[in-house]
């Protein structure tokens, strides 16, 4: 139980029973839910408690915004003064979006590329931070007032394909309006947990996510795994989605009827649409007045409006799947999300292209709030059967002598976690040891990007190998990696924490995979040349380290000899030839072998080894 309180100006006890959300902040409706006594709910906000709000904001001439179901209806007469859509506009700069800009009914300012786009409004200019955070404050407000408690922290859905500026941007919009965002997870994926769907660990399914929305259109299939929730593919169309299937049905009439259109009554003719779409959900036909006409439409005629529109979904559905490596019976179940996927035809397409199951048990409106929700409340503990399981996109590792990249933590690694691995020192004596940590999948670090490096200082003198370091990687449930080296012997220690192992978006991971797989053969002959170089080296100091501690026990011919062989191997070393490489050190290994029988062959077997950092 949490605290209570009492509110002194309305004399009411307000439970303080902290209740963490689940948002799901549409391009088209925005939606919170919250879990109790294990179920989720919909938090009954909007007009008419309808559930739902759309992420609509409307501006009148003193700057004062109403947001909401009032909001899309101004836009009717009001088109410059309503912003919609502005979830498109997230964490993107004008250059970026003004091709788009043509699509939308309100301006845009005109500003350097570099920094975020704004919406004008009047004589202001809003970012779609800001916007975005007048939406989730308004629904902050008002689940607050329906759960008559306050809601501080919050999970917040984004599409897959969003970039990493993108969900910085709605992190952002959540802060503004008075929120922690404690995290921001994929719509698929919180479409896939609705479902229930890898809350069991033991779980292992793919899906594919169908979401058709009021603008966009979203298809992703996710391998779920150990309750891992990994996006294999993302296909979608920004510019497609229900208020397409408006249009269709507006110009439909307007050709029928040959409505002159004054400016301004071909909004009023879209919404009029829109609601002749929904009822046709549970009826044949439906019959609108519009001024001195009637405008009519049913099932088929809706249908030949709505057919090439959906049949552009299945295409980039195809695409997905191709994109996904997977074949059509690799998929588990479809799942249906977004208002666009109630049309029968939706389902009618995917059943005949596909042959998989559909699910569609749930309102699909709904399905990303419920599952943030879910995520929400295992976040907030009370699913202590649950790990919350995240996964790092590409290997975390640190630079070794030659500059190979040596992995900590594999990339698909679950997080939390914590993984070490032991080095040492590649010379003698040597007083400081630089650690660099890296993220990548190629054999040379100069290959992976960089993301911190400090020095361990002032280890105490040995010789070269004795050392025992300890370099641990430690990520934790918010995405933060520590890094500690430890010198074992002396305990000498330091740590870094490095801001974020997540900077890259989705197709900078894709791509980088993907160059790890070309050039995995040329990565492979490098990493083993360097690995030469770095034994030859090895047995090159080792030999003279030898030589100088037991001139004593050795002839003049055996001195020469083990000279002999090290020479051959430096000169192999100034070819790079793998080939003479390994020939010049197998070489030196035997013919010193009887020599330094019992005493080199411990260091020899050493260097073969473990692997060392440079030396700075
Ligand atoms: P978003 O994810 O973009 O915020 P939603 O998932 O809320 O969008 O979907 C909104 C869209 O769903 C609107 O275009 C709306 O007209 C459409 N929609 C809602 N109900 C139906 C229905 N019964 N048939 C067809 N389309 C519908
Ligand atoms: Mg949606």
């Amino acid at each position: 139980m949490g605290k209570i309180s009492i509110d002194f100006r309305t004399g009411s006890i307000k439970s303080r029973n902290e209740k963490i959300v689940g948002i799901d902040l549409g391009t088209t409706n925005s939606l919170i839910a919250y879990i109790e006594n294990n179920h989720a709910k919909i938090i009954p906000i909007g007009k008419n408690a309808k559930g739902m709000i759309p992420s609509v904001i409307y501006f009148n001439e003193n700057n004062e915004y109403i947001i909401g179901e009032e909001a899309k209806d101004k836009m009717i007469l009001h088109p410059e003064s309503s912003l919609y859509s502005i979830k498109r506009l997230m964490g993107k700069t004008y250059e970026e979006v003004k091709d788009q800009a043509q699509f939308l009914m309100y301006p845009l300012e005109k500003n350097h590329s570099t920094e975020l786009v704004k919406f004008k409004i009047q004589q202001h200019a809003f970012s779609a931070v800001e916007l975005s955070s007048f939406i989730l404050k308004e629904i902050k407000k008002q689940a607050e007032s329906y759960l008559n408690c306050e809601i501080q922290k919050a999970v917040i859905t984004v599409p897959a394909y969003f970039s990493d500026s993108q969900r910085q941007a709605t992190r952002d919009a959540g802060m503004l309006a008075g929120l922690e965002v404690l995290r921001i997870i994929n719509e698929p994926t919180a479409a896939s947990m609705a479902y229930g769907i890898g809350l069991n660990p033991q779980d292992s399914k793919q899906v594919m996510v169908y979401d058709f929305g009021g603008g966009t259109f979203d298809v992703s299939v996710l391998r779920i795994e150990n309750g891992i929730f990994e996006v294999l593919s993302t296909q979608g169309d920004n510019f497609l989605g229900g208020d397409d299937i408006d249009t269709g049905i507006a110009n439909y009439w307007i050709n029928q009827n040959r409505i002159p259109l004054p400016d301004g009554k071909s909004n009023e003719l879209r919404v009029l649409a829109e609601k002749a779409k929904v009822h046709l959900l549970t009826n044949n036909s439906c019959t609108f007045n519009f001024g001195e006409l009637e405008l009519t439409l049913d099932k088929g005629q809706l249908n030949a409006i709505a057919e090439p529109l959906v049949n552009r979904t299945i295409s980039c559905c195809i695409e997905a799947l191709k994109n996904s490596h997977l074949n059509t019976n690799d998929i588990d179940e479809i799942i249906l999300v977004g208002g666009s996927s109630r049309l029968a035809l939706v389902k009618e397409k995917l059943q005949a292209t596909f042959h998989r199951p559909i699910n569609d048990f749930l309102n699909p409106d709904e399905v990303v709030a419920i599952g943030a929700a879910i995520q929400a409340d295992i976040l907030s503990g009370n699913r202590t059967d649950l790990l919350l399981l995240d996964i790092t996109p590409l290997s975390l590792g640190i630079e070794t002598i030659g500059g190979l990249m040596d992995t900590i933590i594999p990339r698909n690694s679950k997080i939390p976690l914590q993984l070490a691995r032991n080095y040492t020192t590649s010379r003698d004596g040597q007083k400081h040891l630089k650690i660099s940590v890296y993220q990548g999948e190629r054999e040379l670090v100069l290959d992976n990007i960089k993301l911190a490096e400090f020095i361990l200082k002032d280890l105490p003198p040995m010789a070269a190998g004795l050392p025992k370091i300890e370099v641990k990687f430690s990520i934790d449930a918010d995405g933060i990696l520590s890094v500690t080296a430890k010198e074992l012997r002396s305990g000498k220690q330091q740590t870094l924490e490095v801001k974020s192992p997540h900077k890259l978006n989705e197709q900078e991971i894709a791509r980088r995979l993907k160059d790890s797989a070309t050039f995995a053969e040329a990565d492979a002959n490098k990493r083993a040349i360097i690995e030469l170089q770095n034994e030859g080296n090895y047995i090159l100091d080792n030999a003279r380290k030898f030589i100088k501690q037991n001139t004593a026990h050795l002839s003049e011919h055996e001195i020469k000899e083990i000279h002999s062989a090290m020479d051959e191997i430096v000169l192999s070393l100034q070819s790079g030839d793998k080939r003479i490489m390994e020939q010049a050190i197998d070489h030196f290994n035997r013919s010193t072998a009887t020599i330094a029988h019992r005493i080199m062959d411990i260091q020899l077997k050493k260097s073969l080894g473990g692997s060392s950092i440079d030396n700075i």
